[in-house]
């Protein structure tokens, strides 16, 4: 079975933000040509992570906000002293740098309330997501 790797940029807008990739995501993926498989999404970046949730605003606010409590910002980490963003660091190795999906039908094997929730935790910035497929 062949494998094809492909990539997402993105470009954050603001310091802490969950952009919504399931629709480029599936693009890819139909690009691809391939129907069933799976499908490796990650991210090369130290200070963002990947998540499969639901999209829905109210709870995106409730995470941020839980998030930023349990890891906030300034705390006399000692990397704050290189470039102050220890908290993005430590939130990005809690959560992960990449989710793993089941490819059925051409796309993305996904319940009904999820979807592919990429975070910046330090932006903004030009962030790239790598997908392998198939
Ligand atoms: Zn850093």
């Amino acid at each position: 079975m062949p494998s094809i790797m492909e990539t997402i940029d993105i470009r954050t807008k603001s310091s802490f933000e969950i952009v919504n990739i399931t629709g480029k995501v599936n693009e890819a993926i139909k690009k691809s040509g391939i129907k069933a498989g799976i499908l490796l999404v990650f991210t090369p970046h130290t200070t963002c992570a990947l998540t499969v949730n639901e999209d829905e605003p109210r709870l995106i606010g409730d995470v941020k906000n839980k998030l930023s409590e349990l890891v906030p910002k300034g705390k006399g980490y000692s990397h704050d002293n290189i470039d102050n963003n220890a908290h993005s660091h430590i939130l990005a190795s809690i959560i992960g740098c990449s989710v793993t999906l089941p490819i059925t039908n051409g796309r993305t094997t996904l319940g009904t309330w999820q979807s592919i929730l990429f975070i910046e935790l330090d932006g903004p910035r030009n962030r790239r997501v790598v997908l392998q497929i198939g």
